[in-house]
């Protein structure tokens, strides 16, 4: 297939703010992940909250096969037109990988239909996520475990319908799990939800991590654009003779 084209999107607010999230992505965490997907030869375009229509007109969305999502502290300030814009491309065949803190976007929450609500706690814990099904795409490359030095603890339960996929498993030091990694399809798109990787952790910049993140923008491209019919039909001619 053609090269694919993804389209980083990020809140991009912590990182401004002059504090640890600065001292961790200086430029924002967009131009790290932007970084790694052009490494793995995908065509990168990244776009922030600020942006007119955040970054995300027609346009944008139209030449996008993945959409990747991380947002934090303005979730509410996402304009509804631009949230049903991605869901309405999401349904058509639009990847979409929702990242960390990205679990109360406001796109994220519509297409699971929950709160997606959960239970945490940032005191730099150690979080092994465990590779529990290992022959998914995603894992491919990955070893049994990934382990994450310091993380912020997201615990069960997390308020998401079943995954179709659920491809890793985290544990942290305090004893919680979660699911870390959940595989989902909407209509013709797929979403990947991927939980590492708080704003004052260099945790885009661990290999496994980044293998991962490649790996899932190759899962969420469809696998074709055929475009499904919907509404009344006539029987076919040759059951009417
Ligand atoms: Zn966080």
């Amino acid at each position: 297939m053609s090269q694919i084209r993804v389209t980083v999107w990020n809140e991009f607010r912590h990182e401004r703010e002059g504090g640890e999230a600065e001292e961790c992505y200086p430029e924002g965490i967009h131009t790290v992940l932007a970084e790694l997907f052009e490494s793995e030869g995908f065509d990168v375009e990244t776009a922030t909250l600020d942006e007119p229509e955040h970054g995300l007109s027609e346009d944008v969305i139209e030449e996008t096969d993945v959409l990747t999502w991380w947002g934090h502290a303005a979730h509410d300030e996402v304009a509804d037109e631009v949230v049903e814009r991605v869901r309405q491309h999401v349904l058509d065949g639009m990847g979409l990988i929702v990242l960390h803190s990205g679990h109360f976007s406001k796109i994220f929450k519509r297409l699971m239909g929950t709160t997606c609500d959960l239970k945490w706690r940032n005191e730099g814990e150690r979080e092994r996520l465990w590779t529990v099904e290992p022959s998914h795409p995603i894992a491919k490359g990955v070893d049994e475990q990934i382990v994450v030095p310091t993380a912020e603890m997201y615990g069960e339960r997390f308020d998401v319908p079943a995954p179709d996929e659920l491809v890793f498993m985290s544990w942290f030091e305090g004893g919680e799990v979660f699911r870390s990694g959940c595989c989902y399809r909407r209509g013709s798109g797929r979403v990947f939800y991927f939980q590492p990787g708080h704003e004052t952790y260099p945790i885009y910049q661990q290999p496994e991590i980044r293998q991962v993140l490649g790996n899932a923008v190759e899962w969420a491209v469809s696998d074709d654009n055929q475009r499904t019919e919907y509404g009344e039909v006539a029987i076919p001619p040759e059951e009417c003779e």
